[in-house]
């Protein structure tokens, strides 16, 4: 039933239902059930309709978040749909994990003035879902008939599928090459069963090759092709690699067995959800169950970390922050998740060393030596011990935040004496992630990167130093988020349009 809108909020803030966490530390489906329709039509009345609906300007693809609200309240969901996916390529999958209270929720206004922000991701998510059980969602067909240009897109991550989908609506022929074997890039590899499950990227690849889209998996450029070679085959090409190169901890004992990085824990765990062979998840070594985890870092893939190791079964999950619970870059919905689950934070830690058995009491004091004579090699150096011996804890400071630097954060400063040991079966660091050095990958020594690495693009044209080669998402931005990905390759479906375009006869574009 349509629900009347522009009044004062009189209707409490509802989730859809949240599985008990017991409950969900048992099994890796996604945690919050659907709506039930007419919840999802009493919660999208809760929008005030503002004027200048801060929401939408906090999307990152400026979402027409008020109208398609009015349209699930008043019961016209197609239309709602319709408007929805006209500016996101994956409406389902923001509406799952976009962090929501650092973008649109987070600048509602009715949530400013302390009645609890519309549940605008949840009901993206509702919406779309009907539309794939209604049979709305179609492949993407082109609209002006096929044209003769072709396009090759590295990466089929959200921003290379974003920017397939448009571009195969404009007619081109689209090729994807991806050195994966399965297409989705971290929102099949990287982010767990949890947040995203797994089909619903999938049904969008299979909706892609339905619509002709020609995909290339287990194909590395820089192995199987060069950039020139991908170059020479297409008229235009468009990098979305992604980052993937994990930044390190360097401390004495950092080579110990069991200490692992993120990427190669959750892909681990990942395929043995889609039912891969995994032989060192089968033999323990990226298993959590039955061990003491402790996971370094604050950010979305150390909550995915130690999210997963809770449903491993592990017995002890601690996670270590070099800031308090109030600067951590994570999202406070996933640290309440991760904190109901069982997960133990210790904010205000920075480890210093890992122990295993008796040989970091003499690493430690090598370590401290070369500290003392040259503070800026030990910070450097990798003083890690390479023995196959396996960690059994993390030699941790406790931290207090100082005085802020230069960009306004406060500066975690170590407390003397107040060291500790976390003990640890397995390490997973998760440091963030740089990328990798594509000129030297693609032999490609001519493109441009900036001094993170990252590629380097004109804002305008959103191409590269190399004429027809552009480029999109974590690659250009260095680690973001799946909505920006997807701005980011809808955005290059437009500039390599346009690109082609202004090459083909002028006949050509006014016949348009
Ligand atoms: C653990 C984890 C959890 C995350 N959780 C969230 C979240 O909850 N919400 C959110 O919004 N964001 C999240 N993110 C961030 C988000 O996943 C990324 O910002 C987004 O996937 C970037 O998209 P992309 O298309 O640029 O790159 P990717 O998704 O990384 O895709 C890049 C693709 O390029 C391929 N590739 C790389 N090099 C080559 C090559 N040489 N040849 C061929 N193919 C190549 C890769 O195999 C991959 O498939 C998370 C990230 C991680 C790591
Ligand atoms: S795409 Fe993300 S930020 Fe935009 S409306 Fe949806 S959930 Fe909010």
């Amino acid at each position: 039933m349509a629900e009347k809108m522009l009044k004062f909020v009189q209707t409490a803030q509802a989730m859809p239902e949240k599985r008990t966490a017991s409950e969900r530390a048992g099994d890796f489906d996604e945690i919050y059930r659907e709506f039930a329709a007419t919840k999802a039509t009493e919660q999208a009345s809760r929008c005030s309709q503002c004027g200048v609906p801060f929401c939408q300007v906090h999307c990152p693809l400026h979402n027409n978040i008020p109208d398609w609200l009015r349209m699930t309240a008043e019961g016209r969901l197609e239309e709602a749909y319709e408007l929805s996916q006209a500016t996101n390529t994956f409406p389902e999958v923001c509406g799952r994990i976009c962090p929501q209270d650092r973008l649109c929720e987070g600048n509602c206004v009715i949530e400013q003035s302390g009645h609890g922000t519309v549940t605008i991701g949840s009901i993206e998510k509702y919406i779309t879902e009907k539309a794939w059980e209604a049979g709305w969602v179609q492949a993407p067909k082109p609209t002006h008939g096929e044209r003769p240009q072709s396009i090759g897109i590295i990466g089929a991550g959200p921003a290379g599928l974003a920017a397939a989908d448009k571009l195969r609506r404009l007619g081109y022929a689209v090729h994807v090459y991806d050195r994966y074997d399965r297409a989705g890039g971290l929102m099949i590899y990287g982010i767990p069963n949890f947040k995203l499950e797994k089909h619903v990227v999938e049904r969008r690849t299979a909706l892609l090759e339905a619509a002709g889209v020609t995909f290339h998996m287990n194909f590395e450029v820089g192995r199987d092709a060069s950039l020139d070679d991908l170059r020479k085959k297409h008229d235009a090409v468009l990098i979305a690699t992604g980052v993937y190169k994990a930044r390190e901890l360097q401390a004495p004992g950092s080579g110990l067995d069991n200490i692992v990085p993120a990427m190669t824990y959750l892909t681990a765990s990942n395929r043995n959800g889609l039912g891969d062979k995994v032989p060192e998840y089968d033999s323990g070594k990226l298993n959590a169950a039955g061990k003491k985890v402790v996971v370094i870092g604050g950010g979305d893939t150390a909550m995915d970390c130690v999210r997963t190791a809770i449903r491993q079964g592990a017995t002890a999950v601690h996670c270590l922050y070099r800031r308090d619970k109030a600067n951590m870059p994570g999202s406070m919905r996933e640290v309440k998740n991760a904190e109901e689950e069982g997960v133990e934070f210790v904010w205000l830690s920075l480890p210093k060393s890992f122990r295993g058995g008796d040989f970091n009491a003499s690493a430690e004091a090598g370590f401290d030596k070369l500290k003392q004579a040259d503070p800026a090699a030990a910070r450097v150096k990798d003083v890690s011990f390479q023995g196959g011996e396996g960690v059994s804890a993390v030699h941790a400071s406790r931290m207090k935040l100082g005085p802020a630097d230069a960009s306004g954060r406060q500066v975690p400063v170590e407390i003397e004496n107040a060291d500790f040991d976390q003990p640890a079966d397995i390490v997973i660091k998760a440091l963030g992630f740089d990328p990798e050095d594509l000129a030297q990958a693609f032999k490609a020594p001519h493109l441009e990167v900036t001094r993170w690495g990252t590629v380097k693009i004109s804002a305008r044209s959103k191409m590269t130093n190399i004429p027809g080669v552009f480029a999109a998402g974590d690659i250009v931005r260095g680690a973001s988020l799946v909505v920006w990905a997807i701005r980011d390759g809808r955005d290059c479906a437009d500039a390599i349009h346009q690109f082609i375009q202004s090459k083909v006869q002028p006949s050509a574009v006014a016949a348009e």
